[in-house]
């Protein structure tokens, strides 16, 4: 058994919301004074963004270049490039900034951004707002809504595990971003896993990195290629077949499951013998039966709400529709539980990679 790691004390200042003077003219050649904002769209009255780290600008029809943003810290790192703190020069709003390393073509770029942005036009509170996207120094750049606490893999490396209660209410959330994916979107996520599934300290979880990858894939003329990782993929999808929304809920399943219980379920029986070669997580996704939640240690209404997910047969998986109703979200749903209090409780992400000189 792995031993709770002691949480590290980051001493990370809050950034300063204030803003030099100076600062009222944007590079994209936007002025604000106060509430009021002048552009290339004429005046517009703004609520007072500086007042919170996550404001509502998503009606904003923002022309957001780099050289609105400040960088404050580096604060994740993926297999396509950095995520980074930024503040935007005169709203003092905080962002998270995403870059995209691609070695191609430029026009092929552009088409990327284009098709990112429509994508990305979300309207779901339960997925990370794409607000910009564009095209920089050989960088294809995403400004993402900021999640201050950073990913459910931040989160589970500080606490271990995750309790009944706490996880209905994640997953809730979690479902109705589904929802509006599979239901209203008519699109498969196709990378559930827990570093895309950001929270806050208001205990708000959020799906991001929707339409990214396939987009990416799907760009280069390699619709099925995947970067990242295979742990996470349902049976008929790592084995090659043709797979469907009910991909997304296999992984769902697999992310609560691992929650749960402090440890990735497909693993070796000795933990320090490391994480499984792709061909025996292969084999073991498609030839074992799935794994359970142990019914001495959980709630039957969690062990159902777990089998619910991980069926191999996709057929025999409950949508994220039905399981929005199932016995194990609603016994949660009157009784107050507050996220909040647990991610508010933790040290702000642990990956954070260093800061970036101002
Ligand atoms: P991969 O690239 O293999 O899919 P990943 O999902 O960890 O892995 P990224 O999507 O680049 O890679 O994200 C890296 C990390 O940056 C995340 O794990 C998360 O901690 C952080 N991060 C990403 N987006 C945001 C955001 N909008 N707000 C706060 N933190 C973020
Ligand atoms: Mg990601």
């Amino acid at each position: 058994m792995k031993t709770k790691k002691p949480l590290r004390q980051l001493n990370l200042a809050v950034p300063s919301q204030e803003k030099p003077v100076t600062d009222f003219l944007t590079a994209s050649g936007t002025f604000q004074d106060g509430d009021l904002l002048l552009n290339k769209q004429g005046l517009r009255l703004i609520s007072d963004a500086s007042s919170s780290q996550t404001p509502d600008v998503k009606d904003m029809d923002m022309q957001f270049t780099m050289e609105d943003f400040e960088i404050v810290k580096v604060i994740g790192k993926g297999s396509g490039g950095v995520v980074q703190l930024v503040r935007h020069k005169f709203l003092g709003t905080l962002f998270a900034l995403k870059g995209i390393q691609m070695n191609i073509q430029e026009t092929v770029r552009k088409q990327i951004v284009q098709e990112i942005k429509i994508n990305q036009a979300s309207q779901c509170p339960h997925i990370v707002v794409c607000y910009h996207s564009f095209y920089h120094n050989g960088i294809i750049s995403l400004v993402l809504e900021y999640m201050d606490r950073g990913s459910l893999a931040d989160i589970i490396k500080q606490v271990k595990t995750i309790l009944e209660p706490y996880l209905a209410v994640l997953c809730k959330q979690v479902l109705k971003g589904l929802v509006y994916l599979h239901h209203e979107r008519h699109v498969i996520h196709r990378d559930i896993k827990p570093s895309n599934l950001l929270v806050n300290h208001k205990g708000e979880v959020k799906i991001t990195d929707f339409g990214v990858s396939a987009v990416l894939a799907s760009s280069m003329g390699q619709r099925d290629t995947f970067v990242g990782t295979y742990n996470y993929m349902a049976p008929e999808r790592i084995s090659g077949g043709s797979y469907d929304y009910k991909s997304d809920i296999w992984s769902l399943g697999l992310v609560i499951l691992e929650c749960a219980i402090g440890y990735f379920p497909y693993t070796l029986t000795d933990i320090d013998d490391g994480p499984l070669s792709f061909y025996e997580l292969l084999q073991s996704i498609v030839e074992q039966p799935p794994p359970r939640a142990p019914s001495d240690q959980f709630s039957p209404e969690f062990c159902s709400f777990i089998s619910a997910c991980i069926q191999k047969d996709p057929i025999l998986r409950m949508s994220s529709l039905e399981l929005l109703s199932h016995p194990f979200i609603k016994k949660f749903e009157d009784k107050d539980v507050d996220l909040g209090i647990l991610f508010g409780s933790l040290d702000p992400p642990v990956n954070l990679v260093g800061y970036v000189a101002a």
